[in-house]
């Protein structure tokens, strides 16, 4: 948000070469000579009293961005027609013919109308007029997944009526049709159920919310929350429906519930007492499984939600749900044999098989997170697949319809650049990434990728806590993937979307939007020098306009024209100058060693997951995490020791090895038990160089685990680290295997 701004692509310079920024990207658009104003007064006409919310939306936005509005006419002579037209054929589709004085949206059902309306949005100037100028142009439009969605976690953090409509606003913009509302959570229940008053009166509140990342620094002591009224509910479903948006509301269970039970601690496996959480992660007591009241309830909940939300679909969570209370519980344990159930996950399985059984009977269908895939799934469940894409996988497999919202691609609470602007849960994903994503995984037949109904981007709220932060999270991110769901894969094109993506630029701002302007961070990349002695800094551009500058320390910035040799430690900075005036900033800080850019071995290769920015080579690139986890260059083995052999290339002479690790518990990465240094001339023969097991930790989880000597002259170097295995009941994530992470090893 800091950045500067710098547009150095203007909308008529594309439109002159012939371009169309429509995103997004239509199947099928043509430019032809030409053009078609819109003005105060040019005529709209409808073909039909179901098309009128098309009609409302686009005066709306004529009105609120332009400052002007149409003049609504009947017959079809001159200006925007929208029809109804039974020979366009399928959903949501619809075409786009225009001539000098006219504008003919044509499509079979009404959604397609509005999707129209969308596309001739794109086509306006994103600059405030009174006169828009547009290119004449020949459309046929249809999407290529069914559910096009974005998700809002209203529990962490409260968002008021307002935003939310705002909020659907930028769905509709971007032709996405399904808003999944996240209404409960252990930090605060905002909808009012009129059988349960305490739930909004107790549990809509909490009196702090940590400050930091979790685990936190402090707590602000600030009382935080609010909730949704059923009259406002109504209202914002309503808005929606104008829009061509389902809202899916979101009911946790059987976990994330303490909001609940601090509101009726009679629906806790203990009793209580419970309190609205002021911290975040995962929380031990949920909803129990053995005592009828809580199905008593919940169906009583659900009954109330019903007729609120018109979709077909009810999202009851299923997600991180521990299961130490049911273990202790009598009831639950009673409920477990008196099923002939083989543990607490299938427990759990009954729980949700239950809750669906009672939801289909009211003529709905259940989504839930991957986790409701545990212990059988329940019959007509939808699949959400979060942790990566086994579950939407195995759901699709197994004729079960699944929603792709993988934390690798499309989680847009991630941060979106690597030098962090502001607080976030960490992880890193960049626009180009979501641009990437494939909601298809390969591993499916065609006739399993059917089942397949398209992706969400879901924006958890833990740090954010204001409506520009959502915006600054999801922009441009979620414009990305709104070319992923609606565009055919083929046409899919990175840098043809760049180009486009300026000119929306202008109009998130047009909108008086925040977005981030991370696009324009510089590629970088450590790669040793020929001869393996020494490390080069070599940057790229991530546009073709502009030319990148570099500095060492507080020196000036100089033109970069070859990669930068790295002699000695030192922190760099370089830019992208577009225009005389430099973009965002990428800093580096070198910590050159003896091992700097030296050739290296591993005996087993790290996780597909975490390999490092510059794979094995990045234990020696010089580069430290500076903030934790949410930095790039880690290297993670899970469960598993790791052996690392250096070769110096020949004997020098070193006093010290030291390892840069991650210790984050609550993300099941823990620091080695130990590690043992060896030294060899032939790599062949070793000889013991010592071992330790202490750890200096450091900020955001960091610590340095190492071993200093009197000066010994060597050319091998082998490290063993000792990882910790199973983690024990007392630490987060128990009974899982540990990860191991490493970002660098310095040798002096
Ligand atoms: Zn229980």
């Amino acid at each position: 948000m800091k950045y500067l701004l710098i547009f150095f692509l203007v909308f008529n310079s594309l439109q002159a070469l012939g371009q169309l920024n429509i995103i997004p990207q239509p199947v099928k658009a043509e430019i032809k000579q030409g053009n078609f104003i819109i003005k105060e007064n040019t005529g709209i006409s409808i073909s039909g009293e179901e098309l009128r919310p098309s009609l409302n939306f686009i005066q709306e936005y004529l009105k609120k961005f332009y400052g002007f509005s149409l003049k609504e006419q009947s017959g079809n002579t001159e200006g925007i027609q929208l029809i109804l037209h039974s020979k366009n054929k399928g959903a949501e589709s619809y075409t786009i013919n225009s001539g000098n004085n006219r504008f003919i949206i044509e499509a079979g059902d009404a959604a397609g109308i509005f999707y129209g309306i969308q596309t001739l949005i794109q086509l306006l100037p994103p600059k405030k007029s009174s006169t828009l100028t547009i290119p004449l142009v020949t459309i046929e439009d249809y999407p290529r997944f069914k559910y096009r969605g974005l998700h809002l976690d209203v529990s962490r953090h409260f968002f008021p009526v307002d935003f939310i409509k705002k909020y659907i606003d930028y769905l509709a913009l971007h032709k996405m049709n399904s808003f999944h509302w996240h209404l409960t959570d252990d930090q605060g229940w905002r909808i009012e159920i009129k059988k349960y008053p305490k739930l909004t009166s107790v549990g809509a509140y909490r009196n702090g919310t940590i400050t930091g990342r979790f685990p936190g620094t402090g707590n602000d002591n600030i009382r935080h929350g609010g909730f949704y009224t059923q009259d406002e509910i109504k209202e914002v479903v309503a808005y929606a429906a104008d829009r061509y948006i389902q809202i899916i509301p979101e009911i946790e269970m059987p976990g994330h519930a303490s909001a609940a039970l601090a509101s009726y601690p009679q629906l806790g496996c203990t009793g209580g007492p419970y309190e609205v959480q002021q911290t975040f992660g995962v929380f031990e007591d949920v909803f129990c499984a053995g005592n009828e009241l809580v199905f008593e309830f919940l169906q009583n909940v659900i009954d109330e939600i019903i007729p609120l939300f018109p979709s077909k679909y009810i999202h009851i969570g299923g997600d991180e749900c521990p299961k130490t209370r049911w273990k202790q519980c009598p009831r639950c344990q009673k409920r477990i044999k008196d099923n002939s159930l083989k543990d607490e996950y299938e427990l759990q399985s009954y729980f949700i098989q239950r809750m669906e059984k009672y939801i289909n009977n009211k003529g709905k269908t259940i989504i839930g997170w991957d986790e409701i895939l545990e212990g059988g799934l329940a019959p007509n469940a939808v699949v959400m697949s979060w942790r990566g894409e086994e579950g939407g996988i195995t759901a699709a497999k197994s004729g079960h319809y699944a929603i792709m919202t993988p934390t690798s691609h499309v989680y847009l609470d991630y941060s979106q650049t690597r030098n962090e602007d502001s607080l976030t849960i960490g992880g890193y994903i960049t626009t180009e990434k979501t641009y990437s994503y494939e909601p298809v995984p390969e591993q499916l037949t065609e006739a399993e990728s059917k089942y397949i109904l398209g992706a969400q981007g879901n924006v958890w709220t833990e740090y954010i806590k204001n409506p520009a932060k959502v915006e600054y999270q999801i922009f441009p991110r979620a414009t990305a993937l709104s070319e992923v769901l609606w565009s055919k894969k083929e046409d899919r094109n990175w840098e043809s979307f760049k180009n486009r993506l300026m000119v929306q630029f202008d109009r998130y701002k047009l909108w008086n939007a925040s977005f981030s302007l991370a696009i324009f961070d510089l590629k970088d990349e450590i790669i040793p020098n020929k001869d393996s002695t020494g490390l080069l800094w070599k940057l790229e551009k991530p546009v073709n306009e502009g030319r990148i500058l570099f500095k060492r320390g507080n020196g000036n910035f100089i033109p970069y024209t070859m990669p930068v040799e790295l002699k000695e430690s030192d922190s760099l900075t370089a830019t992208l100058e577009i225009n005389g005036s430099p973009s965002t900033l990428l800093k580096r800080t070198f910590h050159i060693h003896k091992a700097s850019g030296k050739k290296l071995y591993l005996s087993s290769p790290p996780s597909p997951y975490y390999t490092g920015k510059n794979g094995a080579y990045g234990l020696v690139d010089g580069i430290l995490s500076e903030k934790g986890r949410s930095s790039d260059e880690w290297l993670g083995w899970y469960g598993m020791d790791v052996r690392i052999l250096i070769d110096l290339g020949r004997q020098s002479e070193i006093s010290s090895v030291i390892a840069h690790l991650l210790g984050m518990e609550s993300d099941h990465i823990y620091f080695p038990d130990f590690m043992e240094v060896e030294f060899s001339d032939d790599g062949k023969n070793f000889t013991a160089g010592g071992k330790t097991s202490e750890v200096d930790v450091q900020s955001f989880h960091m610590g340095l685990m190492g071993i200093s000597f009197s000066p010994i002259a060597t050319r091998y170097i082998r490290i063993s680290f000792k990882n910790p295995g199973i983690i024990p009941a007392d630490k987060p994530g128990a009974g899982n295997k540990s990860w191991l992470f490493i970002d660098e090893i310095l040798i002096e």
